[in-house]
């Protein structure tokens, strides 16, 4: 027997529970199809936990310069294993909620791997259920590494089952989430090394986020290998780990080596084929501006579509996909133009719009005008050892339209939510320049700009 729905959710994480309530919301009769966890990468093993692990980094940072504040602190030993249980626990709570969340919004949950059958219709198990409008919301995974002995190696997945904390890292991997860990392993302790097959951290990130998240890591005392070519990992005596590099060299002594080199998206499985879909060769499902996919009724958002591989714009997009076949929002669209960004690493950043190259190419060379600091926050006055921030905007036209704004520096991260609503306004550096600033913060520099 098949049981028929008006909406079909596949993927229970950022994208496929936000889009199942809001259409349930409106009234649709709506099922939501989860393997794993619900809450999906975010909740299980992506920004909840990574940010509680960055809280505790924070932490770290805040004792290290204790003593300069007058506190003598007898005691701070790291419990890795501690704050590992009170993490997964807080994850499980937060699994339970969306159980709950899902039940009250009157959507109705099946466990296990959806297989299309036809483009209409989905089989669970012996399960089977059709609908007027199927979303695949099926996130993504770690991409493996290739080189032989890559088993020994473990994903940002495998960073979460860590019951101890990890001596001597090695990080391969070079975006987010490399440099997001490494600065966590570092700030709690680890002695960190990280290769990079190319030259520099974050590539496609405003090139002063680059140069300033990278010495600052150094300094830090994280050990950045640059155009590093792995060819295999090899155990050594003691459970240690050793990579062979393309120059004959090997690192040796590693306790944990994790790969964060990009994630695939999980359209492998769904039976695509039977539904007259076809991924791209990356296996990404391509979708127009409104999240439809090539075969009518069938919809994409979040990572399986290669898009920025953001919660928020997962749960954007879903939303308002729902807005418009359920709330009866005929426009109702994502634009996926100016989306902020925060990278959690030791310093933040946050970052919204053009980077100055991109805005050079964009608008002309001489069309663009860069406003920057330097400096030191207040916060490390009495600090030996002092972090920089820089504030930059990249603005462009007669106007002085606004088109980027870049932050690195202590509370980077929670300045630039606000910015990004201004900058998604068609700020102008004189709006900026006719907002009083709040002093003394940090986030004063980026109104006081000269
Ligand atoms: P997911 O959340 O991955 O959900 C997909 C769900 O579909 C999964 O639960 C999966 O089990 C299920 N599924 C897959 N196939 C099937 C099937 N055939 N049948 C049934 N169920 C299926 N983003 C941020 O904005 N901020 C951050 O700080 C941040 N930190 C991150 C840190 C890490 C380590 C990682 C890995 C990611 C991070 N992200 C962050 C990215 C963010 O987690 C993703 O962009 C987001 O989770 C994508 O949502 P989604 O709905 O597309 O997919
Ligand atoms: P990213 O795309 O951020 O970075 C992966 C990097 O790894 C590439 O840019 C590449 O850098 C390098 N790389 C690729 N292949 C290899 C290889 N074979 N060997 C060595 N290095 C390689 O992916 P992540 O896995 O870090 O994160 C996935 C996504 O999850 C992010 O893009 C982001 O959207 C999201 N995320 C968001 C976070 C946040 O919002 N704070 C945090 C974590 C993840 P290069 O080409 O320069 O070598």
């Amino acid at each position: 027997m098949t049981t028929h729905f008006d909406f079909l959710v596949i993927g229970g994480g950022s994208g496929g529970i936000a889009g199942a309530r809001r259409a349930a919301q409106y009234g649709a009769r709506t099922a939501l199809v989860e393997a794993q966890q619900l809450g999906g990468t975010c909740v299980n093993v992506g920004c909840v936990p990574k940010k509680i692990m960055w809280n505790a980094a924070h932490l770290a940072d805040a004792l290290a310069i204790a003593d300069d504040y007058g506190f003598s602190l007898a005691d701070t030993a790291f419990n890795w294993a501690s704050l590992k249980d009170a993490r997964d626990a807080f994850v499980s709570r937060l699994n339970g909620i969306y159980q709950r969340n899902l039940e009250s919004s009157g959507v109705s949950l099946y466990t296990g791997w959806a297989q299309f059958e036809s483009a209409s219709r989905v089989r669970i198990g012996d399960t089977c259920l059709s609908a007027d409008h199927i979303l695949i919301a099926t996130g993504g995974r770690p991409m493996a590494l290739q080189i032989p002995g890559a088993e020994m190696a473990i994903t940002s997945d495998g960073f979460f089952s860590l019951s101890q904390q990890p001596r001597r890292p090695l990080i391969i991997g070079a975006g987010y989430i490399a440099t997001e860990l490494a600065g966590v392993f570092n700030a709690l302790g680890s002695e960190v090394t990280m290769a990079l097959r190319k030259d520099i951290l974050l590539r496609g990130f405003d090139t002063m986020l680059q140069e300033t998240v990278m010495d600052e890591m150094q300094s830090a005392g994280i050990n950045i290998l640059s155009c590093v070519q792995m060819e295999a990992i090899v155990p050594q005596e003691n459970n240690l780990l050793a990579v062979r590099r393309h120059d004959g060299e090997e690192i040796r002594g590693i306790d944990c080596i994790i790969t964060a080199i990009g994630r695939d998206p999980a359209s492998d499985g769904l039976g695509l084929d039977t539904a007259g879909i076809k991924p791209d060769d990356a296996g990404y499902l391509r979708t127009d501006e409104w999240q439809n996919t090539a075969v009518p009724g069938i919809y994409a958002v979040g990572d399986v579509t290669g898009r920025q591989a953001l919660t928020p714009v997962a749960i954007a997009a879903a939303r308002r996909l729902s807005d418009r076949l359920f709330g009866g929002q005929a426009q109702a669209r994502l634009d996926y133009q100016n989306i902020p960004s925060v990278v959690f690493s030791h310093p933040p950043i946050g970052t919204v719009g053009l980077t100055e190259d991109e805005a050079r190419e964009t608008y002309g060379h001489d069309n663009v005008k860069i406003y920057q600091n330097r400096f030191t926050d207040l916060y490390y006055s009495v600090a030996r050892h002092r972090l920089p921030t820089i504030v930059k905007l990249v603005v462009t036209g007669a106007q002085e339209k606004v088109v980027g704004c870049h932050v690195i520096g202590r509370g980077a991260d929670e300045m630039i939510q606000g910015f990004a609503v201004a900058i998604k306004m068609g700020a102008t550096k004189a709006d900026l320049d006719n907002t009083v600033a709040i002093h003394p913060t940090a986030a004063e520099e980026l109104v006081t700009l000269r």
